[in-house]
C-alpha cells in the first residue's frame, strides 16, 4: 500500500474524521464536499501518477527505509543528485498542467535533516522517532499538511515577546508526551491529508524556547482545527470557463488556518522540544531544497503562460509572427529556461548533509527564484496584451449557452478562420482563469509568498557570496594589496 491510487486514497480518508470548517461551517465529509472536490481530485491524481507502473523510477521511486515503491516527490527522502534533479524535470512538468505538483516530499527531507542536528548537537532521540515516522507514512501512502509558518503577530518582535502570543508553542510537558497550543497559517491541502507535521519557522532565542516544537500527529487529533478556504475556483459546475479550476477539475489546493487547541502530541511523535540553538537550520535547509523545486514549479507556470500566449495570438489570427507577440513570448521562454537551469543547476553543485539529505546550492535555487517570481506580474501583462481586451469583457458562458444570444456572439466574436468561435472562446477562458481571475491572485501569492518572502532569497544569495574574496582580487588586479 506504500503508493496508493487516486481512488485508495479518495477511501483511505474515510477513515479520519477531522475538524475542518468551511464558510463557518463544519464539513462532514471531506472526501465528498462540494468546495473540497477540486483538491481531493488534485491529490488523486497525484497518487494516479505515481502508482502508475509506467511511471516507477519517475513518479515513484524504491525507498530504501521501507524496501518498497513510493511517491517520489510526495514521501521519497533525497538523497542524491539524481533525486533532486528527477525532482525538479517531473515537478516542471506537473507545475505546467496543474499548477501544483504537492512536492510534500521537500519538507519531509528538509526536517530529516534538522532533527539529525538536533540528535548530534544534544544526544536526543528525536532522528530514530522521526524515521519511524517517515516509514509509517511510506508504508501507508499518507499525504501531509505542512505547518511551518506561526502567524509571527507582530513582526518586529520574537514569539516570547508578543503580548498576545499567536505561534506554536509547548504549554506543558508531561511524561508521555507533550501539549501544544497556537496556530500554523496558510496550510496547503490540510483538510484533504492525513496527517499534519508541525516545525518552526524561524531562527529562535533562548527565551524563545517553548516555541523550538516540531511534531506529527493525524489530521483528526482532538483539538487540531483545520479553517478551511474555499480553493479559487467557481462553486457552481463550468464547462467553458475556469477549465483550471473548475468543479470537476483535478487543479488547485485548498488553504487552511490551522488551530492548535491544546493537542497532546505522545513521545513518540515529539521531534523537537524546546532545542531553540537548531531552529536556524530548518529555515535554512528549506531555503535551498524547497526553492530548488520552486524554480522549476514556477518554470512550468510559465510553460503554460506561454502556450496560452501562443494559442490566444494564434486564435486571434496573428500567430507568432509579429515581432512584439514573438518577443514576448521568447522572454517568457527565457526566463521559464533560466528557472529551470537553476533548479537543475543548484542541485548540480549540491551537497550531502551528515544525515544523507541531498541539499542543492541555496545561492542558485534563491537567484533562480528570485528573478522568475519578479517577472510573473510582466508576463500576466503580456496575456492580456495579446488576448486584446476580450479576456475581461467577453460574455459569460451562460450567455454562450442562451441559444438567442448565442446567434450574435457566433457573429460578433469570430477570430481565425482556423479556430469555431467556441475554441476562441475557450482559449480566453482559460487566459482569463490565469491572468483575470480569483485564481490570478492564488498564482501570484503561491508564486510571492509560498516558499518564503522574496527578500530572503537576497538574503541567502548575499550571505553565500564570497563578497570578500572578490574584493581581494579587485585588490590584486589594482596592485593596492
Ligand atoms: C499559496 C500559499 C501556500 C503556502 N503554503 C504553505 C504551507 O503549506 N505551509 C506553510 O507552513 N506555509 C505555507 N505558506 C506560507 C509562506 O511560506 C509565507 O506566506 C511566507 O513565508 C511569508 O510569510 P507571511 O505570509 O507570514 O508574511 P510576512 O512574513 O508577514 O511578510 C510580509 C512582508 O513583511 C516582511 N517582513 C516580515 N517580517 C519582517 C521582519 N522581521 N523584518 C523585516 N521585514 C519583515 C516580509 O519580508 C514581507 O515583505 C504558503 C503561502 C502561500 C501564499
Amino acid at each position: 500500500m506504500a503508493v496508493l491510487t487516486g481512488d485508495e486514497y479518495r477511501e483511505s480518508l474515510k477513515a479520519f474524521s477531522p475538524e475542518v470548517y468551511m464558510r463557518g461551517e463544519r464539513v462532514d465529509k471531506v472526501w465528498e464536499h462540494p468546495l473540497l472536490r477540486q483538491t481531493v481530485n488534485h491529490m488523486a491524481i497525484g497518487c494516479d501518477l505515481a502508482a502508475d507502473p509506467a511511471n516507477r523510477g519517475t513518479f515513484s521511486v524504491r525507498s530504501p527505509l521501507v524496501d518498497e515503491d513510493v511517491s517520489r516527490i510526495g514521501h521519497h527522502i533525497q538523497t542524491s543528485l539524481e533525486d533532486l534533479t528527477i525532482k525538479a524535470k517531473l515537478t516542471r512538468e506537473v507545475s505546467g498542467r496543474r499548477i501544483c505538483a504537492q512536492c510534500m516530499s521537500n519538507m519531509l527531507s528538509v526536517t530529516w535533516a534538522m532533527i539529525y542536528d538536533i540528535d548530534q548537537a544534544h544526544g536526543t532521540d528525536y532522528f530514530p522517532r522521526y524515521r519511524e515516522f517517515i516509514k509509517t507514512l511510506q508504508r501507508k501512502g499518507h499525504g501531509i499538511a505542512w505547518g511551518m509558518m506561526d502567524p509571527k503577530g507582530d513582526r518586529s518582535l520574537p514569539p516570547s515577546k508578543q503580548r498576545r502570543p499567536t505561534d506554536l508553542r509547548i504549554t506543558e510537558r508531561r511524561p508521555d508526551g507533550i501539549v501544544v497550543r497556537g496556530a500554523k497559517l496558510h496550510t496547503t491541502y490540510g483538510a484533504a491529508a492525513h496527517e499534519v507535521v508541525a516545525v518552526p519557522c524561524r531562527a529562535l532565542g533562548e527565551d524563545d524556547k517553548d516555541f523550538a516544537v516540531s511534531f506529527a500527529v493525524p489530521i483528526d487529533t482532538k483539538g487540531v482545527k483545520l479553517i478551511a478556504r474555499p480553493s479559487p475556483g467557481p462553486s457552481r459546475e463550468t464547462d467553458m470557463e475556469s477549465p483550471l479550476s473548475s468543479q470537476s477539475s483535478q487543479f488547485i489546493g485548498v488553504e487552511c488556518l490551522t488551530i492548535f487547541d491544546d493537542v497532546f502530541v505522545p513521545e513518540e511523535r515529539v521531534f523537537m522540544c524546546g532545542e531553540w540553538d537548531q531552529t536556524v537550520k530548518l529555515p535554512f535547509y528549506f531555503a535551498g531544497l524547497h526553492r530548488q523545486s520552486k524554480c522549476a514549479c514556477s518554470a512550468g507556470h510559465t510553460d503554460l503562460l506561454i502556450g496560452v500566449a501562443a494559442l490566444l495570438a494564434d486564435v486571434n489570427g496573428l500567430g507568432t509572427g509579429p515581432s512584439h507577440i514573438r518577443d514576448k513570448i521568447t522572454d517568457m521562454m527565457m526566463a521559464a529556461t533560466t528557472a529551470y537551469g537553476c533548479a537543475m543547476g543548484a542541485a548540480q553543485e549540491g551537497t550531502a548533509h551528515p544525515s544523507g539529505v541531498y541539499l542543492p546550492d541555496p545561492a542558485i535555487a534563491n537567484a533562480g527564484l528570485n528573478h522568475i517570481r519578479s517577472v510573473l506580474g510582466t508576463h500576466l501583462g503580456h496575456i492580456h496584451d495579446i488576448a486584446g481586451g476580450l479576456i475581461v469583457t467577453m460574455p459569460t458562458e451562460a450567455d454562450w449557452k442562451n441559444p438567442e444570444l448565442r446567434k450574435h456572439m457566433e457573429e460578433a466574436l469570430a477570430g481565425s478562420d482556423k479556430y469555431t468561435v467556441e475554441e476562441r472562446l475557450r482559449v480566453m477562458h482559460l487566459a482569463q482563469e490565469l491572468a483575470a481571475s480569483r485564481l490570478t491572485g492564488t498564482l501570484l501569492g503561491f508564486t510571492i509568498n509560498a516558499a518564503g518572502s522574496p527578500v530572503t532569497n537576497r538574503i541567502v544569495v548575499r550571505n553565500q557570496y564570497d563578497l570578500e574574496e572578490k574584493i581581494e582580487i579587485a585588490k590584486e588586479i589594482s596592485g593596492i594589496a
